[in-house]
């Protein structure tokens, strides 16, 4: 074994580490599911059969609870919280970064008699206020000034989060600014299902549907993770302090076998999963897939699909938990899209489909033709949405950290295109060339459309490099970050098919109106569709060089490779006019949201610089220096004994030495420019200038690495970090 002081620690550590002991055996599912969760079920239990009724309404459509209703219910939940050890509350919100914030407050005040008794009102459940100016507003800055509230979301559960350190009854919420701006991500996300709703109600209204349900996105978000021994990761100050490795040779062995992908999870990950799932179960989130990943070290845990807007909340939790749980184990869990260059980065793919509890997913094909024509408006919503809002996509999951994969010839690419499959594909470029005829008798289609009825729900040809793909039943958003809110794409998918159910409720009215019947109605309107919007579908290999320049020459597309390029695509005109016309966010809102992203990459890209100069200077030159010095001694003595050494490598040491000190002074340089004339010119020189320089630095540091004597080299290698036993 070899390696400098700190990193032969490290190792040591890890190889005398032995097994987190796995407990009593877990209990059954059906004792901890939800039982930390206020749900229905503990409600019938709490409350009276009025205020349930109540209570039961509010939390499946969102109407607003009466004052002395709400009073009923915040003191239920109180002693349901205090007899599971609770003494304070919190609204948890979700502010414009990817984060979840927090402000606790104790159920206790004092009575005339200085006793502590302990209350909890309806209006102290409805609404909380933290300090609004601490949160990035953006353009908001300036009208919420210091204050915000949270208000309770009552259509996600209420739950008491269970900590080493105490319990907690946490209570999701909106936060807004005191003039009523959304600052934060549930509640664009809330509006964005209204405003898909209302735009799917008219559409199946004219599709002769009578009775039909509120409408609700669904999500099913699948996390991806590495895993790293915290006595290595708390070795590599990348790591902990950007996420990833800035630095850091291959590995001789990387992912080339394929061997880890489904692989045997091994012991010491799955007793973590295990534990962190069973919290998971006691919150009531539905843990389901867990598996190894491509890269060694990766791993992916999926939940099943919820109401896109619990969803959210639960992928917040989630990664909360994931992190938390990593820890006791010994862990580090990183969601970092990219932690090690070379191998796989990790995603978070969002499947989301649109439905009720009438109709179904109407992104299921179905098994009759009235279900079919519905899912073909419905999936045609989706590609014109996405051929118009293509860049709009991309912009919400640009970030420093996503740009390592899309954009950097990874899955999946960052021009947006939309697979749907070769049958399905095939059905649509049909409807687009005229060549299925519809029927007017009785509004059945003849068999040129019937072909999709055996469509089948899970088709086996998949496109793992398509950024959004048809996957039988729903859409697969892929280009999502592993690290990110799942609520900025979810956004962006309902608002776009909201637009897109507009127009097509506008046409298709036309179509009716001239005395067609709904078949005929329903191939003109998707025939105008393909026509004008067919070009953004694409089967082919997403990575392809031809692909690239296809998709931007021949289709119009466009190729947005970095943060920089996408994030602007937010202040363009149609981009505000969409939410607008839909509700979703005001201009100052969306501008608002384009000034926190961009800020965010900007310091994103600023920390990850700085600690390039501060890592290579202090810690990679001087371990260098020390081998040098230790050559050139031995050198020496050995030609005082009469033998004449040549150091192998001392010459590439040398060179890759003066280069990498040369380019970390340039980037120190670099890093004092701070006049630019705009936003988006700073996140332009982050990604261009700054990039490139700290890129060139590792590429000297990572030459460095494997040329230094292993015991001098100071921070863990890669293939010590990658491969847990
Ligand atoms: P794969 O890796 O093959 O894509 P997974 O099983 O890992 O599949 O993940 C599929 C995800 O899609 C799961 O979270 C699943 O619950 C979700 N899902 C399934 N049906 C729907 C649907 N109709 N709407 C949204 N998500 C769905
Ligand atoms: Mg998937």
């Amino acid at each position: 074994m070899s390696g400098n002081e700190i990193r032969l620690q490290a190792i040591n550590e890890v190889t005398k580490r032995t097994e987190v002991p796995t407990g009593p055996p877990p209990r059954p599912l059906s004792e901890i599911w939800a039982c930390d969760v206020f749900d229905l079920t503990t409600m019938e239990e709490a409350l009276s059969k009025n205020a349930f009724k109540a209570m039961k309404k509010t939390v499946q459509t969102g109407a607003p609870l009466d004052p002395p209703t709400a009073d009923v219910v915040a003191a239920a939940m109180k002693d349901w919280a205090l007899a599971k050890g609770a003494k304070f509350y919190s609204h948890i919100f979700y502010p414009m970064t990817n984060i979840t914030a927090e402000k606790h407050d104790g159920f206790i005040v004092t009575n005339s008699d200085g006793n502590a008794i302990t209350e909890f009102t309806g209006s102290l459940l409805i609404k909380g206020e933290p300090d609004g100016s601490s949160f990035p507003n953006g353009s908001l800055r300036m009208t919420a000034a210091a204050r915000g509230y949270t208000a309770w979301d009552p259509t996600s559960p209420v739950y008491v989060m269970q900590t080493p350190n105490g319990a907690t009854l946490m209570i999701p919420s909106v936060f807004m600014s005191w003039t009523g701006e959304a600052l934060d991500k549930k509640i664009p996300l809330l509006r964005s299902n209204a405003a898909m709703d209302k735009a799917a109600q008219k559409v199946l209204a004219l599709m002769g549907e009578t009775d039909i349900a509120p409408l609700n996105s669904s999500c099913g978000a699948e996390q991806e993770y590495f895993l790293v021994d915290a006595h290595f990761a708390n070795s590599r100050p990348d790591l902990l302090l950007a996420g990833r490795t800035l630095f850091g040779a291959p590995s001789p062995k990387g992912q080339e076998f394929d061997d880890h992908y489904f692989g045997a999870i091994p012991a010491r990950v799955q007793v973590f999963m295990q534990a962190f799932e069973d919290k998971l179960f006691r919150l009531g989130i539905p843990a389901k897939t867990h598996h190894n990943e491509v890269a060694p070290g990766q791993f992916e845990l999926a939940p099943y699909y919820e109401a896109a807007n619990v969803a959210a909340d639960h992928q917040q939790l989630m990664m909360t938990i994931m992190k938390s749980t990593a820890l006791e184990h010994g862990f580090i869990c990183l969601l970092h899209e990219k932690p090690f260059a070379g191998l796989n980065g990790s995603g978070k793919h969002v499947n989301w489909s649109v439905g009720n509890s009438t109709q179904g997913n109407l992104l299921d094909p179905g098994t009759t033709p009235h279900e079919n024509l519905n899912f073909l408006l419905f999936c045609g919503a989706v590609i014109r949405g996405v051929h118009l809002y293509g860049p709009l996509l991309r912009a919400v999951v640009a970030s420093a950290a996503n740009d390592h994969r899309l954009g950097a010839n990874e899955a999946p690419p960052a021009i947006l295109s939309v697979y749907l499959g070769d049958q399905l594909e095939g059905v649509f470029n049909d409807i687009k060339n005229g060549n299925v005829s519809m029927t007017n008798d009785g509004g059945m289609m003849d068999l040129g459309l019937s072909q999709i009825l055996p469509f089948k729900r899970d088709p086996g040809d998949r496109n793992r490099t398509s950024p959004f793909a048809f996957t039988g039943n729903r859409f697969e958003f892929r280009a999502v970050g592993s690290s990110q809110s799942v609520s900025g794409p979810l956004v962006a998918m309902n608002t776009i098919l909201a637009d897109s159910l507009d127009w097509i409720a506008e046409k298709l009215e036309a179509q009716l109106s001239k005395g067609k019947a709904r078949p005929a109605a329903v191939a003109a309107v998707l025939q105008e569709l393909m026509e004008a919007h067919g070009d953004v579908i694409f089967g082919g290999n997403g990575y392809s060089e031809e692909w690239h320049s296809a998709a931007v020459e021949e289709r119009g597309l466009r190729n947005l490779p970095t943060t920089a390029d996408a994030l602007p695509v937010l202040l363009e005109q149609p981009m505000i006019d969409l939410f607008k016309r839909t509700g979703v966010l005001s201009p100052v809102e969306l501008e608002s949201r384009y000034e926190v992203y961009a800020e965010q990459y900007i310091l994103s890209i600023g920390v990850e610089a700085k600690l390039v100069v501060e890592l290579a200077k202090t810690i990679l030159y001087p371990a260098t220096m020390s081998y040098v010095a230790n050559l050139a001694a031995t050198v020496n003595s050995a030609s005082y004994l009469g033998v004449e050494l040549k150091p192998a490598g001392i010459k590439k040491i040398a060179e890759e030495t003066n280069a990498m000190m040369a380019t970390v002074a340039q980037l120190e340089e670099a890093l004092t420019n701070d006049h630019f004339e705009s936003i988006a010119a700073h996140m332009k020189y982050c990604a261009g200038p700054l990039r490139s320089l700290m890129d060139k630095v590792r590429k000297h540091a990572d030459a460095l690495e494997t040329e230094v004597a292993d015991e001098y080299w100071p921070l863990p290698k890669y293939r010590e970090m990658l491969f847990i036993k």
